[in-house]
C-alpha cells in the first residue's frame, strides 16, 4: 500500500484527497504556489511544498517541479485530482519513469481517450454508440459543409482537443457553416494549440448523462451506475444528480454495459468517466444515448456517486493504484437513495458571473445537513489565479425530492460575504418547475436562466430583526405594537437607502454596521445618517475594476448619456470576458481606460454621474 502521498492540485479536490489519505493512514504532501501559502489543503497536509508563483502555468502545471517536490519528501505516489496535470499522459509517464506511482490510468489510456475524434472512433469499434457524425482527418471547409449537410442541421463543430465547454459551436443552417467553423478553429487553435474539428448532430433536448466505471490492474471492470448533469450553464455543469431521473432498469442496464465495454476497450485502471448524450425528447431511451467522451480522471461530481453507493471513490483509487483488486464485485453494488450536489462558485450571477474575489470574512456552510467539500475557510482570499468554485454542497436523501429539499436548505442557510456567491443562483435553480419535475434539458439556464440571477433582497422581517439587533437596547425596552410613538431607523443597503419602522420611545442614534443573512445571500447595513448623506463609497458610480485583466472594448465616450445596465467596457479576466454596466442611470463623468489596456484590480475605469435633472 502507498505509504506517502504527494497531491498534485489545490482547492476542495485536494482536501478532499487528504481527507481519505488520512483515514487510511498515508502520509500527505501537498504543493501551492504563492497565491495558495495559507490554503486550506496547505494546513490540513502532513507537509506542504512550495512550487513557484501564483499562476497556474508557473507552479500547479510545471510536472518537474512536482515530481521534484516528491523525490524531495519521499512521496511515493502522486495523485493529480481533476483539472491541471491530471489528464495529461506525458506527467503521466514521467511520473512512472521517475520510479513513482501514479494515481490514475496508464498514459496509454488517456491518450486514447484524449483527442474527441480518436476516441469516437474507438468506441465505436468497441460497439459503443456513438453520436451521428464526421470525425475524419480531412479539414477543407467545403468538404466539411458537406458533411454537415449530410448529417443534417442543426449541427455542432467541435473542436476534437476541446475541454470544458469550450472550442464548440451550434449551427443553424447551412448559411452559417463556414463562419463558424472559421469561428471555432480560431478558438480551438488558440486554446489548445490543435485546429481539428468534428461535426455532430445536434442532438435536441439534451441530456447529460455519464457512467463511474472503475478499473484494476487485475482486468476487472466495474460500473458505480450513471450521474446526471443536464443542469448546465454555457456547457459547464451547475448541479449533478445520482441516479438520473426517469432512468428506468432496462436502459441504465445497456447504458453500463456500453461504459463498462468503453473502459475495457482502452483497459482502464482506476477511476473513470464514459460521458453520453441522450435525446430526452421522449423519455429516455437506450437507443438515443450516445458516447461524447471520456474523463479519464475522477471527477468534480464524483461525490453523489459516493453518497449512493457508499463507496470512497478515493480510497480505490488509492488501492487500485497500490496494485490491490477493486474492492467489491459488480452484484455487490446497488443504489441507495439519491444525492445531488450544488457548485458554489465565488462568482456575481447579476454581473453576468463575473468571478468575485477577496477575502472570506464570512464563510458560514451547514455540513450537519450534509456533505460540505470545500477547499477555504473563514479568511481565506479567493484569488483571481484559480476556478472561482469555492465548495460543493452536497445533500443526500431517500428520494430525489428529499434531497432536492436538504440541499435548498443548506444553500439557504449558507452565509458568504463579501464575497459573492451563486448561492442565490443555485437556489432559484433547484426550484425551478421543470427542475422539480426532473425534466432537465442542457438548454435550461438558457432558456430562463435570467429570472434566476434576479438580484435577491432582504425580506421585511430579515430587515426587521436585522434592525432590532442594532438600534439600542432602550429603543428596544420600549416595543411595542401600534405604540404612539412611532419612529423609523433608516439603513443603507447596498447603496440604497432602507427604512425600518419602530414602535417605541428613545432617542439614541442606531448602532454601526451589521450583517443580514437570508436565503443564502448577505447584505451589509449600515446606519444611515442623514446629515452628511451615506458616505460610502457604495452608492457613487464608480465602476472599479473587479480584477486584474486586459481591457478588450470600451462601449461609451466621456460625456455620454448612460441608463441602468447598459454595457461600459468588457474585461477580460480569467480567460473569460466580463461586462461592466451601469449601475444607475447617468452620465459618464469620467473615463480612465482604452482598448487593450492592462488593468489591475479596484482601478478607477469609469465614473458615472446620477442625471440630478
Ligand atoms: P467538453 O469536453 O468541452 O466538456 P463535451 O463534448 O463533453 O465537451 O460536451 C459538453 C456539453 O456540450 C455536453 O454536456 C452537452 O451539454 C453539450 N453537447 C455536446 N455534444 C452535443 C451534441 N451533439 N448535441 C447537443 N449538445 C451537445
Amino acid at each position: 500500500m502507498i505509504q506517502s502521498l504527494l497531491i498534485a492540485n489545490r482547492g476542495e479536490i485536494a482536501c478532499r484527497i487528504i481527507r481519505t489519505a488520512r483515514e487510511m493512514g498515508i502520509r500527505t504532501i501537498a504543493v501551492y504556489s504563492d497565491a495558495d501559502a495559507k490554503a486550506l489543503h496547505v494546513r490540513q497536509a502532513d507537509e506542504a511544498v512550495h512550487i513557484g508563483p501564483s499562476p497556474a502555468r508557473e507552479s500547479y502545471l510545471v510536472g518537474e517541479k512536482i515530481i521534484a517536490a516528491a523525490k524531495a519528501t519521499g512521496a511515493d505516489a502522486i495523485h493529480p485530482g481533476y483539472g491541471f496535470l491530471s489528464e495529461n499522459a506525458a506527467f503521466a509517464q514521467a511520473v512512472i519513469d521517475a520510479g513513482l506511482i501514479w494515481v490514475g490510468p496508464n498514459p496509454s489510456s488517456i491518450t486514447a481517450m484524449g483527442l474527441k475524434d480518436g476516441a469516437k472512433k474507438l468506441m465505436a469499434e468497441a460497439g459503443v454508440p456513438v453520436t451521428p457524425g464526421y470525425m475524419g482527418e480531412t479539414q477543407a471547409p467545403a468538404f466539411l459543409a458537406e458533411r454537415a449537410a449530410e448529417i443534417g442541421y442543426p449541427v455542432l463543430i467541435k473542436a476534437v482537443a476541446g475541454g470544458g465547454g469550450k472550442g464548440m459551436r451550434k449551427v443553424d443552417s447551412p448559411a452559417d457553416f463556414i463562419d463558424a467553423l472559421a469561428s471555432c478553429q480560431r478558438e480551438a487553435a488558440a486554446s489548445f494549440g490543435n485546429d481539428h474539428v468534428l461535426i455532430e448532430k445536434y442532438i435536441l433536448t439534451p441530456r447529460h448523462i455519464e457512467v463511474q466505471v472503475f478499473g484494476d490492474t487485475h482486468g476487472n471492470v466495474v460500473h458505480l451506475f450513471e450521474r446526471d448533469c443536464s443542469l448546465q450553464r454555457r456547457h459547464q455543469k451547475v448541479i449533478e444528480e445520482a441516479p438520473a431521473p426517469g432512468m428506468d432498469e432496462v436502459t441504465r442496464e445497456a447504458l453500463c454495459a456500453a461504459a463498462v465495454r468503453a473502459a475495457q476497450a482502452v483497459d482502464y485502471v482506476g477511476a473513470g468517466t464514459i460521458e453520453f448524450i441522450a435525446d430526452a425528447s421522449e423519455d429516455l431511451r437506450a437507443d438515443r444515448i450516445w458516447f461524447m467522451e471520456m474523463n479519464t480522471r475522477l471527477q468534480v461530481e464524483h461525490p453523489v456517486t459516493e453518497e449512493i453507493t457508499g463507496v470512497d471513490l478515493v480510497e480505490w483509487q488509492l488501492r487500485v493504484a497500490s496494485g490491490e483488486p477493486i474492492p467489491l464485485q459488480q452484484e455487490e453494488l446497488s443504489i441507495n437513495g439519491w444525492a445531488m450536489e450544488a457548485r458554489l462558485y465565488a462568482e456575481d450571477p447579476t454581473k453576468g458571473f463575473l468571478p468575485s474575489i477577496g477575502t472570506l470574512e464570512l464563510f458560514q456552510l451547514p455540513d450537519h445537513l450534509g456533505r460540505v467539500d470545500t477547499g477555504v475557510y473563514e479568511g481565506t482570499e479567493v484569488s483571481p489565479f484559480y476556478d472561482p468554485m469555492i465548495a460543493k454542497v452536497i445533500a443526500y436523501g431517500e428520494d430525489r425530492e428529499e434531497a432536492r429539499a436538504i440541499l435548498s436548505e443548506m444553500l439557504e442557510d449558507s452565509a458568504i460575504w463579501p464575497v459573492k456567491t451563486n448561492s442565490a443562483f443555485l437556489i432559484n435553480a433547484l426550484a425551478h418547475p421543470d427542475f422539480v419535475a426532473g425534466s432537465v434539458d442542457t438548454g435550461l439556464i438558457g432558456r430562463d436562466g435570467d429570472a434566476m440571477t434576479d438580484e435577491p433582497a432582504p425580506t421585511i422581517g430579515a430587515l426587521t430583526n436585522a434592525a432590532m439587533a442594532i438600534v439600542p437596547r432602550s429603543l428596544q425596552a420600549g416595543f411595542r405594537l401600534n405604540a404612539p410613538d412611532v419612529r423609523s431607523a433608516a439603513f443603507l443597503l447596498d447603496g440604497k437607502r432602507v427604512e425600518v419602522e419602530l414602535h417605541g420611545p428613545g432617542t439614541e442614534e442606531p448602532a454601526p454596521a451589521m450583517l443580514v443573512a437570508e436565503g443564502g445571500s448577505v447584505w451589509q447595513l449600515t446606519p444611515w445618517r442623514a446629515e452628511g448623506g451615506p458616505g460610502g463609497a457604495a452608492g457613487d458610480g464608480a465602476i472599479l475594476s473587479p480584477m486584474p485583466g486586459k481591457v478588450i472594448a470600451v462601449e461609451v465616450a466621456a460625456g455620454d448619456t448612460v441608463s441602468k445596465g447598459q454595457k461600459l467596457i468588457t474585461l477580460e479576466a480569467m480567460k473569460m470576458e466580463h461586462s461592466l454596466t451601469a449601475p444607475f442611470d447617468g452620465v459618464v463623468a469620467e473615463l480612465n481606460t482604452t482598448p487593450g489596456a492592462q488593468v489591475q484590480v479596484e482601478a478607477l475605469l469609469v465614473r458615472i454621474e446620477k442625471d440630478e435633472a
